[in-house]
């Protein structure tokens, strides 16, 4: 055991002025999910991305719930989903009734396959029922390859939500992380590249159908004086406070960005010479934000799992995870449709995956420590320690 302080994988990084919007929504006492600042990172952050328009809310997961109704989800249809990623992609497909399939990533960008979602298309034709939407995920702050996938999508007519939760300030053919679908979804929860604690966007073009998410996301009021309700509604809107807090944020995105990337090259200078590991590749349209740095390890060559290393690490208090579980193999989607790339690309970069500590603010002496401690990992045969 070491007695060195934990390194986590991805910690919030304040820059500073995140108190200054906080102590004024305090001075003109917005303390409440409407106000100035939920405006204004509205505002500031479809700026950002480049779409018209955005909606403030309390999580990603939210975001998605309200574009897939949005997009007139309901029981019984279906939705194409990526299969290599954080469970929230999927759950609100589960919300409004709605029944997932699931779609493999491919090599180049560990994202959604053109080819796996092309099949799946071809199914659903035969089966005589197309998805009301495709969920596409962009892993670990990289963009999927919207040319082949978006080409796919419009010629059958299915709208795309991008799932930018892991990407916000990365970009694809120029154009900024998000602004690829239909609607866009962001997060701010505590690990991702900018935070607010807990918070999320939803953004797109069409600003009628913000305007409609942005009422769902208030308890669906009808104008009236009294209390009339026509429509199910929620309570998914972001708080003034936090959106103080996401707008200080936003402001360092860029040097969050070229931070993660920094670490990312580092790790990838001082590891990719070891024989059977391989980083997450950047597919050539895209730029990374590198939200996280992950890479394979393959047992066979080096000897050791990506698992026992993320052990190892743990013992050394640093916290490495492994690359997500597909969502085809967890037992909340026992038994949905599933569409392979190939002979499977996900389950193998989740059963050889995992992610490096990669925030901001991880230091060079801290960044030195993981590196050094992988490679005295590697470099012992495992049966040493057995
Ligand atoms: C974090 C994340 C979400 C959910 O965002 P929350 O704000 O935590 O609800 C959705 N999709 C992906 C890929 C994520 O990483």
């Amino acid at each position: 055991m070491t007695h060195e302080p934990r390194i986590y994988l991805s910690p919030p990084h304040m820059g500073g002025r995140e108190q200054v919007f906080v102590q004024d929504a305090f001075e003109s006492n917005w303390i409440a999910p409407v106000g100035p600042n939920v405006d204004a990172f509205e505002n500031e952050l479809s700026e950002y991305v480049g779409s018209r328009g955005a909606v403030a809310l309390h999580s990603g997961t939210s975001a998605i719930h309200l574009a897939l109704r949005l997009l007139g989800v309901s029981a019984g249809d279906t939705v194409f989903c990526s299969s290599l990623t954080f469970v929230a992609s999927a759950n609100p497909i589960l919300y409004l009734g709605a029944a997932p399939v699931f779609i493999d990533s491919e090599p180049h960008s560990w994202n959604m396959s053109p080819e796996a979602l092309e099949a799946a298309f071809l199914d659903s034709m035969k089966m005589g029922q197309l998805p009301k939407a495709v969920v596409v995920v962009n892993l670990y702050g990289q963009s999927a390859d919207y040319d082949a996938i978006l080409q796919i999508c419009d010629r059958y007519g299915v709208p795309v939500i991008e799932d930018a939760a892991e990407s916000l300030g990365a970009s694809y053919r120029g154009k900024k992380s998000g602004s690829m679908g239909k609607f866009g979804i962001f997060s701010f929860n505590g690990n991702k590249i900018i935070t607010t604690s807990g918070g999320g966007m939803l953004v797109s073009n069409d600003l009628d159908a913000l305007d409609k998410a942005r009422f769902w996301s208030t308890q669906a009021r009808d104008q009236a004086l009294h209390y009339q309700h026509s429509e199910i509604g929620y309570n998914y809107r972001l708080s003034n406070l936090l959106a103080g807090v996401g707008r200080a944020q936003l402001q360092e995105l860029d040097a969050r960005v070229a931070a993660r990337r920094n670490i990312f090259e580092r790790y990838y200078a001082e590891l990719s010479h070891i024989a059977g590991v391989s980083f997450m590749p950047e597919h050539q349209l895209g730029k990374c934000n590198r939200w996280l740095t992950a890479l394979t390890v393959d047992p066979d060559v080096c000897g050791i799992t990506a698992t026992e290393i993320v052990t190892k690490l743990a013992e050394r208090n640093i916290e490495a995870r492994p690359v997500w579980k597909p969502l085809h193999l967890q037992p909340l989607f026992t038994g949905r449709r599933y569409y392979a790339h190939g002979s499977g690309i996900s389950e193998t970069l989740f059963s050889q995956g995992l992610c490096l500590p990669s925030g901001s603010n991880l230091t060079e002496y801290d960044q030195t420590r993981v590196i050094q401690a992988i490679l005295g990992i590697m470099s012992a045969p495992t049966v040493l320690y057995q």
